[in-house]
């Protein structure tokens, strides 16, 4: 959002994320006229989506008033759709969680029995937080393939079979309300940047059964053409020894054929290790377990040389590592570390931060909320409610 506009919209916006307290605050970040803004912090206020709350500090002349988003102004729905699990919360305005439930799932089961199931457990949350149907304002969803977001719809999910071009929206039809969905790597990079946003420019990469990255161009999940922007799990890399691995699109050495949560499984049962999941070799490696740590960092540097190409292409503030095989922590951070700058040019990889993710669990109900709350609260939505 322009900091040049001083619609009702940016104004909320700014109060929202922070970056304003006051009218003051507001005038001076936008450069509109004092009478403007004030008419429309006072419609905002009518709206019940601002509150005025105490005094701020003077700087010369009569202390300002404080405003703050009223976050209990509405409630939204956040599903985090997995291939094994599904979690559903209801946030409050600023993806606050009131209350969550998570339960086992088999993706391949088909958008019927699996969204039955998000229904009844929606229903559930509600139930707990003492809402009801006609309080949710929007709905958030992320799912584990790609999505056309313009319509919510599946397009050729390789690990959802029957979910091509289901109107997934259409699941919520007693919400009465807008419905977004988008893949989970968009939607944890989301929930990575957080309820202040960011103004930087951020990979957020997702190492579990699949590798995905969320692109995040000035604070702004960047989809590409098509929406399959950071679909990097299937760009080739070679093998120094020659080895070929097949992947599940049907090429030869893609980057998650060798380094994905799949490929870790596979290469530790290889090598003898007692193990039945990826979970348990990551557990194993961030015990400090010898064969699972050098496995893991060796899937770090196989990662580490596609992200080294993206940062001398893309040129981020961050890079933040999230996923079931990121909880693995430093052993995979030392690998990535080595290959990016070992392999990026200086300029790019000079402050260049390469994190874990804080809480990799939960960025994906985080996401999808705030996903769910900027789509409520756009320009035309602000409009309609001051106008009600
Ligand atoms: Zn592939």
């Amino acid at each position: 959002m322009a900091t040049s506009s001083a619609s009702a919209g940016a104004l909320l916006h700014h109060v929202r994320t922070g970056r304003a307290r006051s009218r003051a605050e507001l005038v001076a970040l936008t450069g509109a006229a004092r009478n403007t803004v004030s008419a429309r912090v006072d419609q905002l206020i009518a709206a019940g989506l601002l509150e005025e709350g105490g005094r701020g500090w003077s700087t010369g002349g009569r202390p300002p008033t404080l405003l703050r988003f009223n976050s209990r102004a509405g409630c939204v729905l956040a599903v985090d759709l997995g291939v094994t699990s599904v979690d559903v919360a209801v946030t409050d305005l600023s993806a606050q969680i009131l209350a969550t439930v998570g339960h086992p799932i088999d993706i391949a089961d088909g958008p019927g029995p699996v969204l039955a199931e998000v229904d009844r457990l929606a229903q559930r949350v509600l139930a707990e937080a003492g809402l009801t149907p006609a309080d949710v304002c929007a709905v958030g969803v992320g799912i584990p393939g790609p999505v056309e977001f313009s319509t919510g719809r599946p397009s050729h999910p390789p690990i959802m079979p029957g979910w091509h071009d289901h109107p997934i929206p259409s699941a919520f039809g007693r919400y009465e309300c807008p419905v977004y969905v988008d893949n989970d790597v968009n939607v944890m990079a989301l929930g990575e940047m957080g309820v202040a946003g960011s103004a930087q420019d951020v990979l957020v990469v997702k190492v579990g059964t699949g590798i995905g990255c969320g692109v995040i161009v000035d604070g702004t999940v960047y989809r590409g053409a098509q929406g399959s922007a950071g679909d990097i799990g299937h760009i080739h890399v070679p093998q120094p020894d020659g080895r070929t691995v097949l992947c599940r699109c049907g090429n030869e050495n893609c980057l998650e054929a060798i380094a994905g949560g799949g490929a870790l499984l596979r290469d530790a049962v290889a090598a003898g290790l007692p193990v039945t999941s990826t979970r348990e070799v990551v557990e194993r490696a961030a015990q400090g377990d010898g064969p699972a740590l050098e496995l893991v960092r060796s899937a770090g540097r196989t990662i580490g040389t596609v992200l080294a190409a993206l940062v001398n292409f893309f040129n981020p503030h961050r890079i933040v590592m999230t996923g079931g095989v990121a909880q693995a922590g430093a052993p995979l951070l030392a690998g990535i570390r080595e290959a990016v700058y070992g392999r990026s040019m200086p300029l790019a990889a000079r402050a260049l931060e390469i994190t874990v993710s804080d809480a990799p669990d939960l960025s994906g109900r985080v996401g999808a909320a705030l996903m769910a709350i900027e789509g409520y609260l756009d320009e035309d939505s602000v409009l309609q409610a001051i106008a009600r």
